[in-house]
């Protein structure tokens, strides 16, 4: 017998799936994934390489385009809005939402540093002088912290940086069409291993060095992390190997805190001391690969490594493959361990909630090693020269040397390697040749945008892990930028409140929309205090990572400490 036919919304043969009228979502271009599959080559396709795949296909056609964001999701058996939301996510991709806009972009893009030090410098002039250029190959837009914050102003004219620019220096360099990177003089492989270079890690490969010698030698020269935490290295080895393998290891070249300099300087400068370093962090852990993840803003440093890496290959000191660069993306959070571990991932940088923290689960899931690029410096120099040139260090109680990044009002500003512990008294006087001429100290930031502003009166404080905290600061990666009486500390709240807004990366309400809320409030003629103390106390009791929480230091610094700048 016929079953009976069942109408489920009343109209016949509403219960059967039937072929759509038209093709749903975004179709796949033929061309556009020819296009695709030609650049990725025989690459594989992993998701963790998402993000590079994307700067393959924006290198080449200057944007990312709708068509060819469908095809790469095609190719990498992803839905598309995963493509779209990690190429939304990230500042330096240029996504275009639909095909009206697929036309190519300017053949030029200046990007102007609106970030702290640049402002002190006159970077809205800079702006205003190249804001009526009108020529169709020619766009201007702004752009935060580049990392060379003691040459500022600066702007990047395609991945050519200028330091001191002008507008008249930097049109010039837009016409020319010179926009790739100049790279500074550096040891090549040849020249870092006739100095040394590699002994250590061979040492360590060997047996000669074995790993309770190394983390012995470690711990006693208190050698800790210069990315901005100053967790012990030695402990921060121990805890990862201490967890069951296979282990992974990260070296994070993605300092982007406003006023922060120095791991350029040793990618530039040093770039075998830096790799020695993180070759010997990874042979600690027994890490079965080792990542680079280098911001996207240091494309000198991006060919130095990749000449070196290839050298290293070569050499036979590094299997094919082992060391892997990643390019970060223009995403400031990513310097924040966890969200640098998604990226990696080929995600969003959204800061992981912890536990477990990366020395249990981080890349792939697996225990992982994670050194900033200045503390793989120090390693190699430890465990090359000896440790007591490194322990002897330090002024006020603290211990070794650190590199401090100095810029706005001194005379000679720049990465100083100091003794830990010095104050900011000394390190102008002694280090930096004083004050810029006409100058005289009003404040300054101890630790880059996030670490607050303290006033001259505090200037005699070690500048260390530890000795700033009851001050309302910290010293992080020591990113010291000096102000004068030529600074409205006001707008120097402002500018750093807005840096955290832009970089906020939107996953907790409280910095999301606390920055907004924030910037809006300190925009006002006259501000409401009470309703700005509120705020920023929810900011720092519930956001998830350190950007939401730190977002209200160089607020609370401007109310504490500088109130004649407080506009009432
Ligand atoms: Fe993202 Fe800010 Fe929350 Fe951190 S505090 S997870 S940056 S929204």
């Amino acid at each position: 017998m016929k079953e009976p036919e069942v109408h489920r919304f009343g109209h016949p043969g509403a219960g059967r799936r039937r072929a759509p009228a038209f093709a749903k979502g975004r179709q796949v271009d033929a061309a556009a994934l020819d296009e695709v599959r030609a650049l990725l080559g025989d690459r594989p396709r992993r998701r963790d390489l998402l993000i590079e795949f994307l700067h393959l296909i924006q290198d080449r056609y200057s944007r990312l385009s709708g068509r060819h964001l469908a095809a790469l999701a095609d190719e990498m058996r992803l839905a598309l809005v995963e493509v779209y939301e990690v190429a939304t996510f990230y500042a330096h991709f240029d996504v275009a939402v639909d095909d009206a806009e697929d036309a190519v972009p300017p053949a030029v893009t200046i990007r102007i540093c609106d970030s702290i030090s640049c402002a002190l410098a006159g970077c809205s002039d800079l702006l205003e002088a190249l804001s009526d250029i009108e020529e169709p190959d020619i766009r201007v837009v702004c752009a935060p912290c580049m990392g060379r914050c003691d040459t500022a102003p600066v702007a990047e004219v395609g991945h050519r940086h200028l330091d001191r620019a002008t507008a008249a220096s930097v049109l010039a360099a837009a016409r020319s069409g010179h926009t790739e990177p100049l790279l500074p003089p550096y040891p090549d492989l040849a020249a870092a291993r006739a100095g040394g270079a590699y002994a250590a890690l061979e040492a360590c490969r060997s047996g000669t060095k074995p790993i309770d010698a190394v983390l012995a030698t470690l711990e006693a020269t208190g050698l800790r992390g210069m990315g901005g935490a100053g967790f012990p290295t030695h402990r921060k080895w121990r805890l990862v190997r201490a967890e069951p393998g296979p282990r992974q290891f990260a070296l994070n070249a993605d300092e982007g805190e406003p006023g922060t300099f120095k791991d350029r300087y040793f990618l530039e400068r040093h770039p075998h001391a830096v790799l020695e370093g993180a070759l010997i962090g990874a042979w600690a852990v027994e890490a079965e690969q080792a990542f680079i993840y280098l911001r996207d803003e240091y494309p000198a440093a991006r060919e130095i490594l990749l000449r070196e890496i290839a050298a290293l290959e070569a050499a036979g000191l590094v299997a094919p493959g082992y060391l892997e660069l990643r390019r970060g993306a223009g995403a400031y959070i990513c310097g924040e361990e966890s969200a640098m571990i998604e990226s990696i991932e080929g995600k969003r940088g959204l800061p992981r909630n912890r536990p477990p923290y990366v020395a249990q689960a981080g890349l792939f899931g697996k225990p992982t090693l994670v050194n900033n690029v200045e503390t793989a410096y120090w390693i190699r120099e430890i465990l090359t020269n000896g440790g007591d040139g490194f322990a002897d260090a330090g002024r006020h109680g603290g211990k070794g040397w650190r590199s401090y990044s100095v810029s706005g009002r001194v005379r000679e500003p720049g990465v100083k390697r100091a003794p830990a512990g010095i104050t900011l008294n000394e390190l102008v006087a002694e280090y930096c040749g004083g004050m810029a001429v006409g100058h005289t100290l009003k404040g300054y930031l101890p630790g880059g945008a996030s670490g607050g502003i303290l006033p001259a009166s505090l200037a005699d404080l070690p500048l260390d892990f530890g000795a700033l905290e009851k001050h309302g600061c910290f010293i992080g990666s020591a990113a010291i930028v000096v102000l004068s009486q030529e600074d409205d500390i006001r707008d120097v709240a402002l500018n750093l409140m807005r840096f955290f807004e832009d970089e906020s990366c939107g996953q907790c309400t409280p910095c999301r929309a606390g920055t907004e809320k924030a910037v809006s409030l300190m925009d006002e003629e006259i501000w409401d205090t009470g309703l700005l103390g509120e705020l920023s106390a929810v900011m720092r009791d519930a956001s998830i990572c350190g950007l939401g929480q730190a977002a209200p230091n160089p607020l609370h610094c401007l109310l504490k400490y500088f109130p004649d700048d407080v506009p009432k």
